[in-house]
């Protein structure tokens, strides 16, 4: 996989190791063990890459859509019998348990599954006889080179959102990861070359900024796919947008819950708890604000606190731990600022999860659960992301108060309702602004069917990854006029 424990970059079918001059460590987050280091890619490998892609396009693209399913088939069986290995690699890199690796995974392999479905899904439309004799075909036909460029909390299942339907499609690929966690990568990247995609076909440059502006600014490159943070994701949508490309930007995610008096507390203590300190916060989907509602303040408030607390934390490949840390140092300070940021706007810290010890792993990035309660709705602590396992309590006294307090949020990526009654559900479900909505669901995360829905500052673009969305972003429609008249043809 690595050269000297170097990453290495995939080009043309062919490994290679990177001429970058910066490197960066790639830090076990809970041992703090060293595992590799990256290359910060220069532009003149993003160039190759695209220049490869595009010679491999046009041959790529006229083999048969039942054909170019077929690594597919083979990727996603490759997928299966290294599942163990990619998900112990997620966890060692990015510090979330086991189990949350194996999910991830299982979500990646998912969209390869649907993605195999492209002979159908990407199917044009025929009308005969527009006018007569003269009939008309709408043709779908892959966009090009098309790259994406992903975060750090999800390295297994992110590529995935894009990468198959774009394969799929007849589009040629380039992958550039996070710089903090390229080596789940780098395994999913050699079963992509044993799964048989011709040489060019996908590729890989690790690295960060300056490689992210190569793809920006490439002309071969099409289309653009980017998940990470918001400010990063306005910048690449507006520079990617500039230069003529197709560009779907993710952002970062700030998610309410509502429970409302009739909830099943026990259960909703369970899933809420799950989705706050599940992946240590760090989740585009992971609740961060609940609001309580009228009676509901007082149970959930005590059941809450008690489940942050009984949280197991550690390394995530010990199977009885729940939480794992955050990736950085610099991540752990930045949170543990935040929190002392939402106690002088008014909170009251009901479990400090600050400045653990976690036996046999001290110098790991933890921080245990934290519940801040009566957050100030003004405060900023309200409106910043914090993507830590940091749960904020609000209280209002109706519903249409708590929808009110979720749609002023500047986000849209996710918002949650606790309830046993429809007629709120359905009201919830209609009014708010969000893009992935929970009823009585903690993460409300869209199978690979669906697409993931974030709206306001959690998306940029038009079309979402994933599913039907996906096949339109990384196809572009042509439509056919024609007339054949019979005096044109003997036969007739
Ligand atoms: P990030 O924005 O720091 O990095 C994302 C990618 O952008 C990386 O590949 C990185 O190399 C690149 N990058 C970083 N700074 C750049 C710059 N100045 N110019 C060009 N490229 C740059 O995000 P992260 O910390 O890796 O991931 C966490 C963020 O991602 C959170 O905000 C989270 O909410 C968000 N996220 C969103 C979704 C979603 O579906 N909306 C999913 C997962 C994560």
């Amino acid at each position: 996989m690595t050269t000297n424990g170097t990453v290495l970059n995939y080009i043309n079918g062919q490994w290679q190791p990177s001429s970058a001059s910066e490197y960066l460590d790639v830090v076990n987050p809970a041992t703090k063990e060293l595992l590799a280091k990256v290359p910060l890619s220069p532009a003149s490998e993003v160039n190759e890459a695209a220049r490869v892609a595009a010679e491999a396009l046009p041959a790529w693209r006229s083999t048969p859509a039942p054909d170019r399913i077929q690594p597919l088939f083979k990727l996603k069986n490759l997928l299966e019998e290294n599942f163990e290995d990619i998900s112990r690699t997620i966890t060692m890199e990015c510090g979330k348990t086991i189990g949350e690796s194996r999910g991830e995974m299982r979500r990646a392999i998912e969209n390869v599954e649907v993605a195999c479905g492209i002979p159908m899904m990407m199917q044009g439309d025929f009308s005969e006889d527009i006018a007569s004799g003269i009939d008309e075909i709408m043709i779908r036909q892959p966009v090009g080179v098309c790259a994406v460029i992903a975060p750090f909390n999800f390295p297994g299942m992110i590529p995935f959102w894009f990468m198959p339907y774009a394969l799929a499609c007849g589009n040629t690929y380039i992958v550039k990861p996070s710089e903090r966690v390229p080596l789940t990568v780098q395994k999913v990247f050699h079963l992509l070359h044993e799964a048989g995609f011709p040489d060019g076909v996908v590729n890989l440059v690790n690295g960060s900024k300056e490689t992210v502006d190569a793809i920006l600014d490439h002309p071969a490159i099409r289309a653009i796919s980017f998940v990470g943070s918001t400010a990063v994701a306005k910048y690449v949508y507006s520079r990617g947008s500039a230069n003529g490309k197709r560009v779907q930007a993710q952002g970062g995610a700030k998610n309410p819950v509502i429970i409302l008096p009739d909830a099943d507390m026990e259960m909703t203590t369970r899933i809420t708890a799950d989705s706050a300190f599940g992946c240590a916060g760090q989740r585009c989907l992971s609740a961060s604000v609940a609001i309580t509602v009228g009676e509901a303040r007082h149970t959930y408030t005590e059941a809450i606190a008690d489940a942050a607390a009984a949280r197991v934390v550690g390394y995530g490949l010990d199977d009885k731990v729940q939480m794992g840390p955050v990736i950085t140092r610099q991540s752990r300070s930045r949170i543990e600022g935040l929190i002392q940021q939402g106690v002088d706007e008014g909170a009251s810290v009901i479990v400090d999860g600050r400045n653990p010890t976690i036996q046999g792993y001290e110098s790991g990035n933890f921080i245990r659960p934290t519940i801040l309660a009566d957050v100030n709705p003004e405060g900023d602590i309200a409106k910043t992301e914090i993507f830590g396992p940091v749960f904020s309590l609000m209280h209002v006294e109706t519903i249409d108060e708590a929808i009110k307090l979720v749609n002023r949020g500047e986000y849209g990526n996710m918002a949650c309702l606790f309830t046993n009654s429809g007629p709120a559900a359905r009201k919830f479900r209609y009014e708010v602004q969000a893009g992935n909505v929970g009823i009585n669901v903690g993460v409300a995360a869209p199978m690979a069917f669906f697409p993931f829905s974030g709206w306001k500052e959690s998306f940029f673009g038009t079309l979402h990854g994933q599913g039907k969305h996906a096949v339109e972003f990384f196809t572009q429609t042509k439509v056919v006029v024609e007339r054949w008249p019979k005096e044109w043809s003997r036969q007739f």
